[in-house]
């Protein structure tokens, strides 16, 4: 392959040097990589030779494709193979991807620095009730920040950054205040002049893209798919959508449905309540009439032959309510719930041939001897809530007055200055 003789001397000082056998599973060198790194890191007091020694050893082992070569022709051929300089890893790296993230502190090291998470982005979603029937998308432009391309988040044209001098390079100030002859406190809060990242960009090399902000804004357009069935209040998300900024998880841009009102049709789960007002003649007598379906499909609605619909009634259609969020095959009921218009007045004729038809009078017919006995009255028309109201708050007034006739005259004559 590399066109020399394999040396069988040079093919198992990586296997020495982790501890393992030649056979050993990837899950034995990594859980033995684990262990040496660990006691030989140079943070640890360790010898920096070992420790790079170590994740070389790692770094060749763990890839099946270098591992195949170094068993074969040993250390020479994979330096041959990879060119000059070739799998020159810093340890350090290598370290880090195991550990995502330095175990050892080191403030100041941009290296070490742990990855915070972005905010999400939350927002409203208006949907109407066909668009949750039927299901449908929505492209939103939205604006965000993303990491700037040119300097790739550094911030700078060369990718140097300075060492904050306000905070030397912490990222954190402390400010001390004595609160006695002998005590003082001392309060850490995060550096002003670098917003916590205890790095400066001087003003020649700043990136011209971004003006050595890191990050630009960027137009991008979502497309939300609404599924059938979804409900109010659903949150649809999309991962990692939102601001990017250095060192941190990107968070979601999260559209929560909010449905508007429908003139018709009121939701409760998976079911659909329609109101429908028949008059009289159609309650007693039958009905039929079309309803315009969610979907603008109509469907006819008619009562069985004979039957009588009383005010306030309900009645369903199987399978023509929501469909069910991702089981739309299946749909839940839709009710209808039936007004019944009465008429103001009938005249003595249209009594007459309802009272051949109807059922008989309830009371029955009352004797000359009955009538005799009792007192005439009449009825009046009344609005029940409003006579209701104004009895209460009269009440009340006079609650009232019994309670200042208690305190006296005196009272009532501050009362009136006042
Ligand atoms: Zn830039
Ligand atoms: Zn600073």
């Amino acid at each position: 392959m590399f066109g020399r003789a394999p040396k069988k001397s040079d093919n198992t000082k990586y296997y020495e040097i982790l501890g393992v056998p030649k056979n050993a599973s990837q899950d034995d060198l990594k859980k033995a990589y684990r262990k040496a790194a660990i006691k030989n890191h140079p943070d640890k007091g360790g010898d920096p030779e070992k420790f790079k020694e170590l994740a070389q050893a790692y770094e060749v082992l763990s890839d099946p494709e270098k591992r195949e070569i170094y068993d074969q022709y040993g250390e020479d051929a994979l330096k041959e193979g990879m060119g000059a300089g070739g799998g020159a890893h810093d340890p350090f790296d290598i370290f880090q991807s195991f550990f995502g993230g330095n175990p050892f502190g080191g403030s100041g090291s941009s290296r070490g620095r742990r990855q915070r998470r972005g905010e999400d982005v939350i927002h409203p979603l208006k949907v109407s009730l066909e668009d949750l029937y039927n299901g449908t998308s929505k492209k939103l432009s939205l604006s965000r920040n993303i990491i700037c391309t040119k300097c790739k988040g550094k911030g700078s044209k060369s990718g140097a950054s300075v060492k904050c001098p306000g905070c030397q390079g912490s990222g954190m100030k402390v400010s001390i205040r004595h609160l006695g002859p002998s005590m003082i406190q001392q309060m850490q809060h995060p550096c002003n002049e670098c917003k916590g990242t205890g790095e400066t960009i001087n003003d020649k090399d700043r990136c011209p893209q971004c003006k050595g902000e890191k990050v630009v804004q960027e137009k991008k357009v979502l497309e939300v798919h609404v599924e059938k069935g979804m409900q109010n209040g659903q949150r649809i998300t999309f991962p990692g959508e939102a601001d990017e900024a250095p060192d941190t998880i990107t968070g979601d841009i999260v559209f929560v449905l909010q449905q508007k009102e429908h003139p018709k049709f009121k939701r409760k789960g998976d079911d659909l309540f329609f109101e429908h007002t028949l008059s009289l003649m159609e309650a007693l007598c039958g009905f039929q009439f079309i309803l315009t379906h969610l979907d603008g499909r109509q469907l006819l609605i008619k009562s069985h032959p004979g039957e009588v619909v009383k005010p306030d009634q309900f009645k369903a259609i199987n399978d023509e309510g929501m469909p069910m969020y991702q089981r739309a095959f299946m749909k839940g009921k839709l009710y209808i719930h039936f007004t019944v218009e009465f008429p103001d007045s009938l005249n003595p004729d249209q009594c007459k041939a309802l009272e051949a038809v109807l059922p008989p009078r309830s009371s029955g017919q009352l004797s000359d001897m009955e009538l005799d006995e009792c007192e005439e009255t009449t009825l009046h028309d009344v609005n029940i809530e409003e006579e209701m109201r104004r009895k209460q708050a009269q009440q009340a007034q006079e609650a009232y007055d019994e309670d200042e006739d208690m305190h006296g005259g005196a009272q009532r004559v501050q009362c009136a200055q006042q």
